[in-house]
């Protein structure tokens, strides 16, 4: 799912997608004349291996997000938000859902027998 930067405007955006049993859904606004704010959940399950043992475990997502997007490079600084830059004016949703689960997949999670 894409959305070209120069159609989001100040009145909020929603959009929804899906990737395995992940729901990507939220909102976009038009911050300045370059930055978009996306505020969203991701929610959902995650399947994944414990870090430990081994075992199949399914990782309960309900996770809120907030990041800025950027129309090109972004030059200015800004505090306490990632910003995400994309090239070609469209914001690519999927991008941004993927690289959320890789990250959650990256980090350790040990079943509930490890956790103990
Ligand atoms: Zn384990």
């Amino acid at each position: 799912m894409e959305i070209a930067f120069r159609k989001i405007t100040k009145e909020a955006l929603s959009f929804e997608l899906s990737s395995e049993n992940i729901k990507f859904l939220g909102k976009v606004f038009r911050k300045s004349s370059d930055l978009v704010l996306l505020k969203a959940d991701l929610l959902g399950q995650i399947g994944h291996t414990c870090d430990r043992c081994g075992e199949e475990l399914n990782l309960d997502i309900n996770e809120p997000l907030e990041m800025l997007l950027s129309d090109g490079i972004y030059k200015g600084e800004i505090d306490n938000l990632d910003i995400v830059e994309f090239y070609g004016g469209v914001i690519d949703f999927n991008e941004i859902l993927q690289s959320e689960i890789e990250s959650i997949k990256s980090s350790y999670h040990y079943c509930n027998k490890c956790k103990n």
